[in-house]
Order: structure tokens, then sequence, then C-alpha cells
């Protein structure tokens, strides 16, 4: 019998955070290895709890939530999604603007299907979500990666965005607070990046999935709220601020220049209905997260856990030599970089999958966020302070070792 191949519509679509060193990892564990696992940004694993509010009003609801629902989502929940949207100073949503999905994952993809014919081309950032990339691929696109500059405190570089532009430029993508960088853009930035779009009629894809998860007292603006006569499509969801990952409850806006989007809407629509509807007790949540008063003080505030684990986890990592990390004022990752005159390294996924078979220890190699360099990775901070100083502990061993080879 013929092998049965995988379709070629896949074959430049990478998501490398659940790659092939995760596969190592779970069989190490299989094997009886006790690995720490910096790698996945899942607050529930790691004790930071879904408010229980939200757990009681889905239990509450689970007679109500047998059926379908409509496919672009229950009434309360984009009500309570069109009221944020009012908090967050986006004018003029209805809810027919307002699309509920199965976490922010599936409507990035459904967002691309509709949109991309082949050629088309995507502003994406490097270093970026790969969920970003691997979705306009899939979608017959070609992501263009624009860099976002680390001596810059990671910002967008906008010559660097306007040189990338083409006749095929359809639209920028910005994930703000960012992952992997866990930089958080000023408004001026913004509006420059509103600008582009206006001047090279893009549409910009906000994710702004971490919008709450934030330090030092900052604060996050939507970009969607900084103009009319451009059309956003803004992503949120339950995952992180409200540390409900597997509930998958996400959402999708569509703001601004709506008047010429209408057939591109219909396309977003289609593939709702396509898929019937998002998880229904999950929309049961999105009310009552958005409606009601959930402390986050685990999350952001400054005696609060997470972001002790930020300070440790970026003490201790900066105090390697050779390495360096800008500290994140948003989202729960770092992204350190790794001095390539003190380590030389060919290739960034090996290094990492070195790392975990020595140390125990695992993490994502900088490449699987598009970056274009074998210098960097990403750290999950959401560990307690005991595994995060022995995991830290150990990549400082492993890299002694290494720059003594
Ligand atoms: N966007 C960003 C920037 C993310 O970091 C993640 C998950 O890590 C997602 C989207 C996916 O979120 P969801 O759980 O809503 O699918």
């Amino acid at each position: 019998m013929q092998p049965i191949l995988k379709s070629t519509k896949l074959n430049n679509v990478c998501y490398d955070i659940r790659g092939p060193v995760l596969a190592r990892a779970r069989q190490m564990e299989e094997d009886g290895h006790r690995i720490i696992k910096l790698n996945i940004g899942n607050p529930a694993q790691f004790g930071f709890e879904t408010p229980e509010e939200i757990v009681h009003d889905v239990i509450i609801n689970l007679p109500n939530a047998s059926g379908y629902t409509d496919s672009k989502g229950l009434f309360s929940a984009r009500k309570a999604v069109m009221h944020y949207t009012q908090q967050k100073n986006i004018r003029d949503v209805q809810m027919e603007d307002i699309y509920i999905g199965n976490g922010v994952s599936e409507l990035i993809v459904m967002a691309m299907q509709a949109l991309l014919n082949t050629g088309d081309e995507v502003l994406v950032p490097a270093p970026d979500y790969p969920l970003w990339t691997a979705a306009v691929t899939l979608a017959g696109g070609t992501p263009r990666h624009y860099i976002c500059d680390e001596q810059a405190g990671w910002f967008p570089d906008l010559d660097d965005i306007r040189g990338k532009i083409t006749p095929n430029t359809r639209a920028i993508v910005l994930i703000n607070p960012n992952n992997p960088t866990g930089a958080l853009y000023p408004v001026e930035l913004l509006q420059e990046v509103v600008e582009i779009a206006r001047q090279h009629q893009l549409i910009i894809y906000a994710d702004e999935i971490y919008d709450k998860v934030l330090y030092d007292g900052a604060q996050h603006t939507s970009i969607a709220s900084l103009a009319d006569d451009v059309l956003f499509v803004t992503f949120n969801g339950l995952s992180k601020n409200y540390r409900a990952a597997g509930y998958r409850a996400g959402w999708l806006v569509v703001s601004g220049e709506k008047r010429h989007a209408k057939d591109y809407t219909e396309g977003l629509t289609m593939l709702a209905s396509m898929r019937l509807c998002s998880n229904a007790p999950a929309q049961y949540a999105i009310q009552t997260a958005l409606g009601g008063y959930q402390s986050i003080d685990d999350l952001v505030a400054p005696t609060g856990r997470l972001c002790r684990q930020r300070d440790l986890a970026h003490a201790m990592l900066t105090d390697i030599p050779g390495v360096t990390c800008t500290k994140p004022q948003g989202a729960m990752y770092l992204f350190p970089r790794l001095d390539p005159k003190m380590y030389p390294i060919d290739n960034d996924q090996d290094f990492i999958l070195e790392l975990l078979l020595e140390e125990k220890v695992l993490l994502v190699q900088g490449s699987g966020f598009n970056w274009p360099t074998p210098d960097h990775f990403r750290v999950v901070f959401l560990p307690n302070v005991d595994d995060l100083q022995e995991a830290i502990g150990r990549i400082a061993h492993f890299l002694e070792m290494y720059r003594k080879r």
C-alpha cells in the first residue's frame, strides 16, 4: 500500500511550541524522569486557578448548555464582549461584529482562512506567537516577518514594516502585550502603526489576549480605539486573563472601517456557521468573567505570585554570563538573548534538546517563534519560585558547561 501522506497544504506550517522537543520530554517522563516545564503558558496547570465565580456559573449553566448556540455565540456572551469593547474605548461595536470561538486560536485560523488568497501577504512580527505564521501559511498566504527591535524594548521596527509592504500586503498583525517578548506598546507607537495601515489600506489584526496581565502599574491601549477609518479585528479571551485556558473561550471583534468589509465578514460568518458554534458551557463563563469582578492580584500585583516570579526569573537569567533580557511589562514570558560569541549555536532546537536531555528542563527555542537567528529561547515564568529557581539554576549550569567546551 502507498504511504498515506499529509496534505501539501501543511508543508510549511510549523507550530514548534508543541513540536518534537516536547514529544521527547513526554517520552522521558514516561521513562520516569522529572522534567521542569517552562514551555507552555497554561496558568491553571501552575496553580493560577480559574476564579471560583466563573467555575460556579459554568456548573450552574451546564443543564442549559446541551444544545448548539448561535454560530457567532450566545447573546449574553457577545453582549458582555460588547461592553468590554466600550470599556476599552473601541467605538461603534454592534452585536453582529462579535464572534465567539473555541479560544482565540480557532478565531485566528478562521480570520486568516476568510481573508487570504494565494499570494496575499500578511505582516507578522518576529518573534511572534507562531500560530499567526502558521495560520497565514495554512490559508495560502505568505507571512512577511517584520522585526521587533530588542534594543528598543522589543518594539516593532516601523521602518522594517514600511519596507516590507508590497502591493500584495493585506494586513498587519500586532501582538500586544507580546508573546514571547513581554513588550507592551505605547500609544504613540500604536498611532504610527495605524497611520501605516491607513496609508496602505491594511487590516490590523490585534491579538490582545494578555491585555490584563500587566506589571508595574502599566496600562493597555487597544489599538482599535485609535481610529475609525481603518479596519480592526481584535482578539481576546479567557485563557490568560481569567486563567481558563482549558475552557476554550475567546472572541473576535470587528471594528473601525466596517463599511467596506461586508464581504469579508460574510466569509467569517460562513466559517463560524460551518463549525456550528463554539463550546457552549464555556460561553456561559464569558458574561461572568467580563461582567463581574475577579481579583487578578495573584497575576499582576507587585506582591502577587506572578510578578514576583517574573522578577526572580529575570534576575537569575540576567545573572548568567552572556545572557541579556528585556524585563517584561506584560504577559508571562521572558525571551532572553545568548551572546553568540560565548554561545555559538548553529541550531537552537538541538540546543534546547540538549538542555532537556542533560538538565531535564524544557524550554522553546527562539526559532520556534520565527526569530531569525539561533540566539534566543523563551522561558514561561508560571512555575512556582522553587521550580523556577531549580530550573534556571540548571540552565545556568548547562550554559557554564557550554562555555567551557
Ligand atoms: N495569542 C497569543 C499571543 C497567545 O499567547 C495564545 C496562547 O498562548 C493564544 C493567542 C491562544 O489563545 P487561546 O487559548 O484563546 O486559543
